[in-house]
C-alpha cells in the first residue's frame, strides 16, 4: 500500500508492512541542487556576517533577504501565474532545513516566505496578488504575520483588535495591539487579524505606511537576536476594503491553515539547526583533549554522538515522510478551477495530525541535541565564543511558537477523535480489534525477515495504544491524559517512519552504510519503545485504579519489549563515523 495517499492519522490504524514512504534518499536532482545552492549561500554569505546581524544591524538583515530573492528562494511556494515556481513541499522543507543553521536569519526568512507570504498566496484575490506578491518575492518588500496579542497567544481567537467598517463602506478602521511580531521593525506588509465589529475574526493586508500604524521597541530576547520581534500598534488605521484577505469572519481558516505548513517548516528548521549544532560537537570532540586523549574517545561522549545522530535521522525521516504525503495528495488535485486553493488547503489539512507530530517531535529533538552539544563542549559551551551557546539560546523558542508544544500535543488526539466522529475512520472497531489481539498476547501476523523485531515492536505498540485509547476516550477533558496519548502517537509515527525508511533503502545500501542504518534503527527502536512505555504508564496511572494498574504495567512491559542485541556496538560504530566525518553524515 502507498502510504502517501493514506488518510491523515491512518498510520495508527494500519499495519506498516508493504507501506512505502518518501525519504531523503528520494530527493530529485533538482531538489538536491536547490539544497546545495541554499547551503552555499548560508555558509558563504550569511554565517560570516551573523555576528553583525545579531547586533541588530537590520539593514544588513534586509540586504541578505534581498539576496535570498536574487537566488529565487522566495519563489518556492508562489504560483507560476504570479512569477513563482510553486515547487513541491519537499523542496520547501529542504530550503527551511538548509537555512536553519543561520538561527535568527532563518526565522526572518520564515517570517517572509512562510507565515508572511502564504496567506496572500492561498487566500489573496488576483488583485491583491498583483499588488503585493511581486514586491515580496523580489525582496523589495518584507512581510510579517500579526496574530498574537498581549492577552491572546495560544487562545488566538480571543483577539481584541477590532476592525470597523466606515459609513461609506470604503475602509475598515483597525484599533488594537499585536505582540511578538517577527520582522516588525522592517516589514512593509502585515497580515493582521482583527475582529469586524468585535465579532467576526478576519484577516487584513496592512501596509506599513498607513497612518496610525506604529512599531514598538525591539524585545530583548534570550536568543534569535538577529531577528526583529516587536509590538505593532493600530490607532485608527484606515485599511481599504479591498485589503480584506479572504472572507469576513473566516480569518480562523487563514490563521490555522498557514500553521499546518508552518509547523512542518519549523520541524524542518529544527532538523537543520540540529545538524548545524551537531557539526560543532562532532568537530570539537576530536580537538579537545583531556586525560591525554581526545574527548571523542570517551564512551560518555561517544554515546552522545550516536544518540544525536539517531535522533536527527529520525527527525529527517518524519519531516520528509510528511512532506511526501502532502506532495502526493497535492499532486492529485486538478490545477484548474477557481476552488483550487480551497482543495489545496483541504489536502494540507488532511495531514494536520502528522504536521503537529512533526513539529513536536523535531523541536523536542532539537532541545535534546543542543543541550548535549553544550555538554560536549564543557565550560566552553557556555560562552559565546562557541556556536554551541548560540544554538542553545536559539532553540528555546522553537517549542513555543507555531502553537506551543502543549497546544500541539493536545491537538493531536483531539484531531484523531474528531476524524473518528466524522466517520473518516472507524476508531471503535479498530479499538475492539486491538483489544482482542492484545488479550491473546503479542501481534501474531507481524512480518518475518528483515527487521522482524522492529516491525513486531511497532505492531505491538499500535495495538497497545489502541487499547489505551479506548479508555482515554472517556477522559478527553483531562489534558494530562491527552498529553500522554499524544506522546504515544509521536513515538509510533517516529518509529514507523524510521523502520519504513531503513527497510526501503537497506538493500541498495553499501555494506558499511547497511551497518550504520541497522545501528540507527536499533537506537531509535530502543529509544521509542522506552518512551512509549513511560507515556503508556502515565496514561494508565492517570486512568486506572488498584490491581488494574499493575496488570497494565505488566502488559505494557511485554508489548514494548525490544530484545535487541548489539546496541552498544551500534552506538560505538555510529560515534566513530560521526567523528570521522565531523558532521551529521546519514
Ligand atoms: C521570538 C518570537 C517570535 C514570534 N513571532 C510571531 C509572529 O511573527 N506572529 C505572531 O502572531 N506571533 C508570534 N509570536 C508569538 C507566539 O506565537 C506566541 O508566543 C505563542 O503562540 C504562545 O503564546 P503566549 O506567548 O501568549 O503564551 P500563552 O498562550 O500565554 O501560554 C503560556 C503557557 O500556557 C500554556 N497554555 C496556554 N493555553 C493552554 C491550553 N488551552 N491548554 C494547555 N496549555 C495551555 C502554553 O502551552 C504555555 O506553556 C512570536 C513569539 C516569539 C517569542
Amino acid at each position: 500500500m502507498e502510504d502517501n495517499l493514506a488518510r491523515g492519522g491512518d498510520f495508527l490504524l494500519t499495519g506498516a508492512a508493504g507501506k512505502s514512504i518518501f525519504s531523503p534518499e528520494d530527493f530529485s536532482d533538482e531538489q538536491r541542487q536547490f539544497a546545495e545552492t541554499t547551503e552555499e549561500f548560508i555558509k558563504k554569505e550569511v554565517l560570516p556576517d551573523l555576528d553583525r546581524m545579531e547586533q541588530q544591524d537590520f539593514d544588513l538583515v534586509v540586504a541578505k533577504l534581498r539576496r535570498c530573492a536574487d537566488l529565487g528562494l522566495f519563489l518556492v511556494d508562489v504560483p507560476e501565474d504570479f512569477g513563482g515556481m510553486e515547487l513541491d513541499k519537499v523542496t520547501s522543507m529542504l530550503l527551511a532545513e538548509k537555512i536553519a543553521p543561520a538561527g535568527s536569519f532563518s526565522i526572518t526568512y520564515g517570517g517572509q516566505t512562510g507565515i508572511g507570504l502564504l496567506p496572500l498566496v492561498y487566500y489573496g484575490t488576483d488583485d491583491q496578488k498583483h499588488r503585493y506578491l511581486e514586491k515580496l518575492t523580489s525582496g523589495a518588500w518584507v512581510a510579517a504575520y500579526a496574530l498574537t496579542e498581549p492577552n491572546s497567544g495560544s487562545d488566538a481567537l480571543s483577539a481584541r483588535t477590532t476592525a470597523t467598517l466606515t459609513p461609506d463602506g470604503r475602509h475598515y478602521i483597525l484599533n488594537g495591539v499585536k505582540q511578538f511580531i517577527t520582522n516588525a521593525s522592517f516589514a512593509d506588509l502585515f497580515t493582521v487579524f482583527a475582529k469586524i465589529d468585535g465579532k467576526q475574526f478576519s484577516a487584513f493586508l496592512v501596509e506599513k505606511g498607513y497612518a496610525g500604524l506604529s512599531i514598538g521597541d525591539e524585545e530583548k530576547k534570550m536568543g534569535l537576536k538577529g531577528s526583529s520581534t516587536a509590538q505593532i500598534f493600530f490607532d485608527n488605521v484606515m485599511v481599504p476594503v479591498e485589503n480584506l484577505l479572504g472572507e469576513p469572519g473566516k480569518g480562523h481558516k487563514i490563521a490555522f491553515n498557514a500553521l499546518n505548513i508552518g509547523r512542518l517548516k519549523l520541524a524542518a528548521t529544527a532538523g537543520g539547526m540540529a545538524k548545524g549544532a551537531f557539526a560543532e560537537a562532532a568537530g570539537y570532540v576530536t580537538e579537545r583533549k583531556q586525560f591525554g586523549r581526545i574527548i571523542g574517545d570517551f564512551g560518555a561522549i561517544k554515546e552522545k554522538l550516536a544518540d544525536m545522530t539517531a535522533a536527527i535521522f529520525a527527525s529527517d525521516s518524519v519531516v520528509y515522510r510528511v512532506a511526501g504525503m502532502l506532495d502526493a495528495r497535492i499532486a492529485t488535485l486538478d490545477r484548474g478551477g477557481a476552488d483550487y486553493y480551497e482543495r489545496y488547503q483541504k489536502a494540507i489539512e488532511e495531514y494536520a495530525i502528522e504536521c503537529a507530530v512533526a513539529k513536536v517531535f523535531c523541536t523536542d529533538m532539537l532541545a535534546e541535541v543542543v543541550d548535549e552539544v553544550v555538554q560536549v563542549h564543557g565550560g566552553y559551551g557556555y560562552v559565546s565564543d562557541y556556536a554551541a551557546e548560540r544554538y542553545y539560546r536559539d532553540e528555546r523558542i522553537q517549542r513555543i511558537f507555531e502553537g506551543t508544544n502543549e497546544i500541539n500535543r493536545i491537538l493531536i488526539p483531539t484531531l484523531l477523535f474528531r476524524r473518528s466522529e466524522s466517520a473518516v475512520f472507524d476508531l471503535p472497531a479498530k479499538i475492539e480489534g486491538a483489544r482482542t489481539e492484545v488479550k491473546y498476547g503479542e501481534v501474531t501476523n507481524s512480518s518475518e525477515g528483515l527487521f522482524r523485531l522492529e516491525f513486531r515492536l511497532l505492531a505491538n505498540l499500535k495495538n497497545y495504544f489502541l487499547t489505551l485509547l479506548g479508555s482515554a476516550d472517556q477522559a478527553r477533558d483531562t489534558q494530562e491524559v491527552m498529553l500522554a496519548v499524544a506522546d504515544m502517537i509521536i513515538s509510533i509515527f517516529t518509529l514507523e517512519s524510521v523502520i519504513l525508511r531503513v527497510n526501503k533503502v537497506f538493500s541498495a545500501a553499501s555494506d558499511s552504510r547497511k551497518e550504520l542504518l541497522e545501528g540507527v534503527l536499533k537506537i531509535v527502536s530502543f529509544e521509542q519503545a522506552g518512551r512509549f512505555y513511560l507515556s503508556a504508564g502515565r496514561c494508565s496511572a492517570y486512568l486506572l485504579k488498584g490491581e488494574s494498574i499493575i496488570e497494565q504495567h505488566m502488559l505494557a512491559a511485554r508489548l514494548t519489549a525490544y530484545p535487541v542485541e548489539g546496541l552498544l556496538e551500534a552506538k560505538q560504530q555510529l560515534a566513530d563515523a560521526a567523528k570521522d566525518s565531523g558532521k551529521y553524515f546519514l
